[in-house]
């Protein structure tokens, strides 16, 4: 630390409190803290851990990887991976007891035959495409994909259904999206199916919609205080700081930088940062003291 000039302070007191604020606001739903992409920069392990013992219940990952290095790190949570798997990386996700993102029948069929296999059982949640055009089945497939799931893979457990919004701060948009999913998860109620976890929010949906929350809402812009909070009391909990580590008074008509893109116009006192040796450090408190 006492080399450092520049750093990147992530503050994981005010993580903890943004996660009791959300917990708070969103009352008996659940909370899974989005972490994919190193948790937006923030450190994937430390922001899990402080995560889960503020009150998070789920955490949320893009890829199978991201969720392995949780498990090695002692992260016990439930884990749900984003993004859909392919039919031969389903050993690895029950292997870690990861959650799966299915919108296929050949992801299903997979993860049977490894359940079965392994005497164990898989978890997953069905994503459902009401207009990002990204990953999921149309809603108009989806009590049928069920109805075969749950008729023909035994070992497969559907504990949720979920559908991501293509434009959040777009109400229109958002409720046209919203209204859709409902008449899926009503379809698929009324035929006889129970899925205990149905999702849809994203941050600014659970900022903006509380109608919408439904079992669980998926945090991470909200968590890590960059997105608009509302009434919530977030704080942003990555920092960016630097020292100055030079002063000096340059003359009028002086250059300054590279390619000489700015000349002064006055005498001017310069300072100069040393931003290009920035380095990550966390003040985190993580239980496990290898990370
Ligand atoms: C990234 C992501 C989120 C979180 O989005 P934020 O706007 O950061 O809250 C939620 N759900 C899914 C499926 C995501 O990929």
């Amino acid at each position: 630390m006492s080399n450092l000039t520049s750093w990147v302070d992530v503050d994981l007191d005010a993580l903890s409190n943004n996660v009791k604020i959300i917990k708070d606001f969103i009352g008996k739903t659940k909370m899974l803290a989005v972490v994919k992409a190193d948790a937006y920069g923030h450190g994937i392990v430390p922001v899990a851990f402080t995560a889960i013992e503020s009150g998070a219940d789920y955490i949320g990952v893009s890829n199978i990887d991201e969720g392995i290095l949780l498990r090695k790190n002692g992260i016990e949570a439930p884990i749900l991976v984003f993004n859909t798997i392919l039919p031969e990386q389903a050993e690895k996700i029950l292997q870690f007891d990861l959650t799966a993102t299915v919108c296929s029948l050949d992801v299903v069929q997979a993860l049977h035959e490894e359940a079965k296999r392994l005497n164990i059982r898989a978890r997953i949640h069905i994503k459902v495409d009401t207009g990002l055009g990204r990953f999921g089945i149309l809603p108009e497939h989806a009590p049928e994909f069920i109805r075969i799931i749950s008729t023909d893979f035994k070992s497969v457990d559907i504990e949720g259904i979920y559908t991501h919004f293509s434009a959040a701060s777009s109400e229109s948009i958002t409720r046209m999206q919203f209204n859709k999913f409902q008449s899926v998860t009503k379809a698929i109620q009324e035929s006889g199916f129970n899925i205990p976890l149905s999702h849809a929010c994203n941050s600014i949906a659970t900022v903006k919609y509380p109608e919408m929350h439904l079992d669980m809402v998926r945090t991470g812009n909200l968590m890590y205080g960059l997105s608009p909070a509302g009434n919530l009391n977030i704080k942003k909990v990555a920092g960016v700081f630097s020292r100055i580590i030079f002063i000096k008074n340059l003359p009028k008509g002086h250059n300054i930088g590279y390619g000489n893109k700015y000349t002064t116009k006055r005498p001017t006192t310069v300072a100069v940062i040393p931003f290009l040796d920035i380095m990550m450090v966390l003040n985190f408190r993580c239980p496990n003291p290898a990370v």
